[in-house]
């Protein structure tokens, strides 16, 4: 049986910069767009030409993307003409391949917000999908507040739906907006629409308010739907949009989906789909979310003993797809509950082959215990375990020693007559028998301290002058301000690889040292630095 074809459109650059906290530059939005693009989804909706200056400019010249470069705006308001209004007007000479109008389609909404008339919200969703037509552009109309509408008048949103189709809109996409229906409720309700419209023209829009926009995606297309809204990552405003980084290894990988559709995601493309992820954090200056499924850093990662041996045997045995396949990765966890396999099964990641019954395993294994008690913990310091397995069996170079450091804090006016707080490090360290003295500011002792730090490292310094931190968390342990600290940082280059290191320590600055030695360190090893 022939597959039938499903589009994704992506509106990570427009619903999803609704979000709190998002804010994209115009180079930032053809950098998303290009990432889309080059993972393979069918439309791309960048912005809403004429509603800032930033999305203006995006589409004041062709952008050239496969994927096609859709424009948001709203359908004509009410009491005026197609022609005789200007936001629609920018909308339509926006230099896009598609365009999509956004229209009310709740009885409820239509009187209290809109405070129109059904007759005149009917007339201005055909009078909007003409005039964008009649500009050559394939036509998409957002049904707003859908599924609330349904509820409430099922006649009149089927009929807001109806003059979309019938006047030529591409795509009638039922919109849940407020986010709040359940997906057995969208599954019933988009049966009833297919009915009237032929679901190869019926898209859906969900918003994560119960936690179910994927579900909810999913459920459409069972019932007929052939088109899903969503963004990376599900970013979005309030609880976020319908999360493509989910629905997309869920049509390709889950059988039920992939034996019934095509989508324009090719195999090869998914593998990319968890760099993606990252990269999309990375620019909204977010730590990803370690355990977002299929792409997070946590999706296939096991800890205890017993699935740690189990998925050594056979990774089936507790994992529901090949982490590969979305360019994940399995991992292990090291921690006190451990077993031999968790550690075997770790050092065979990190690259390291050793006998099975090395005594040097106990060792490691010993020595990770012993850590963990006094407040280490290796689960997601990935790198500081893998220094410290590779010290155990004796393969860590020492490239550089640390001879003195000195951070110093204070607090006192400025120039103007401010009460400002300043932080000063000076970092003495000894390279191949030459001592370097740096000094740096800082926002703070640890910013101080690393900046110092990574100032001069002598011949190591164009290994690390891509090195950045993009992650660091803190965590007191045994309560007060005389406990132990744990530091862990997330560290990146040039190549977009990430490690995380950590440092214990009474003191936060020195459990901070640790975790930057440790993180360094990491780098040279791994860029197979010669000592
Ligand atoms: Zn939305």
């Amino acid at each position: 049986m022939a597959k039938e074809r499903l589009y994704l459109f992506d509106t990570t650059l427009r619903d999803g910069a609704q979000m709190h906290g998002v804010d994209f530059t115009l180079a930032d939005k053809l950098k998303v767009a290009r990432l889309l693009d080059e993972l393979g989804v069918d439309y791309v909706e960048a912005g809403y030409p004429g509603a800032n200056p930033t999305d203006t400019s995006l589409f004041s010249e062709d952008r050239g993307t496969k994927a096609k470069f859709t424009a948001f705006g709203m359908a004509k308001r009410p009491g005026r003409s197609a022609s005789n209004d200007p936001g629609l007007a920018q909308v339509l000479a926006a230099k896009a391949d598609a365009i999509c109008l956004v229209a009310k389609s709740s009885a409820f909404q239509v009187k209290v917000a809109l405070e129109t008339t059904p007759e005149e919200n009917l007339a201005s969703i055909r009078e909007s999908v003409a005039a964008a037509k009649a500009t050559g552009r394939e036509v998409l109309i957002d049904c707003e507040h859908f599924f609330d509408g349904y509820k409430e008048d099922p006649k009149f949103a089927l009929a807001c739906a109806k003059a979309a189709y019938d006047s030529g809109a591409r795509w009638v996409v039922l919109c849940d907006t407020n986010g709040g229906t359940l997906p057995h409720e969208v599954e019933a309700i988009v049966g009833e629409v297919v009915k009237q419209i032929p679901g190869d023209h019926v898209g859906i829009h969900a918003h994560n308010d119960t936690e179910q926009a994927v579900a909810n995606s999913l459920a459409a297309v069972r019932a007929g739907a052939r088109q899903i809204q969503g963004t990376l990552n599900g970013v979005g405003e309030r609880c976020g949009n319908a999360n493509l980084c989910s629905i997309i290894p869920t049509l390709l990988l889950k059988k039920d989906f992939a034996s019934r559709f095509d989508i324009n995601v090719k195999p090869e493309a998914l593998k990319t789909i968890a760099q993606v992820s990252r990269t999309l954090d990375e620019m909204l200056n977010r730590a990803p979310d370690r355990h977002a499924p299929y792409v997070g850093d946590a999706a296939f990662t096991t800890k205890t003993g017993i699935h740690a041996s189990a998925i050594l045997k056979n990774p089936a045995t507790y994992e529901h797809i090949a982490p590969e396949s979305v360019g994940n990765r399995r991992k292990v966890l090291v921690s006190d509950q451990a077993g031999r396999s968790n550690v075997l099964a770790e050092l065979d990641r990190i690259g390291v082959t050793i006998e099975k019954n090395d005594p040097r395993i106990a060792r490691l294994l010993e020595e990770v215990k012993d850590r963990e008690a006094r407040g280490y913990s290796y689960e997601s310091a990935d790198a500081s375990f893998a220094l410290l397995a590779r010290r155990v069996l004796g393969k860590v170079p020492e490239y550089f020693s640390v001879e003195q450091f000195d951070v110093n804090v204070e607090q006192r006016y400025n120039a103007v007559g401010e009460r400002v707080t300043v932080a000063m490090a000076v970092v003495k360290v000894k390279v191949d028998g030459e001592t370097l003295i740096s000094a740096a500011e800082g926002n703070g002792p640890v910013n101080a301290l690393d900046v110092a730090f990574r100032k001069d490292l002598g011949k190591y310094q164009p290994f690390i002058a891509g090195l950045k931190l993009t992650d660091y968390r803190v965590r007191i342990l045994d309560g007060g301000t005389g406990a132990v600290t744990r530091v862990l940082i997330e560290s990146e280059d040039e190549k977009g690889d990430r490690w995380t290191t950590v440092g214990v320590s009474p003191n936060i600055i020195d459990a901070s040292f640790q975790a930057l030695t440790d993180s360094i360190t990491w780098k040279l090893l791994n860029s197979n630095v010669p000592a």
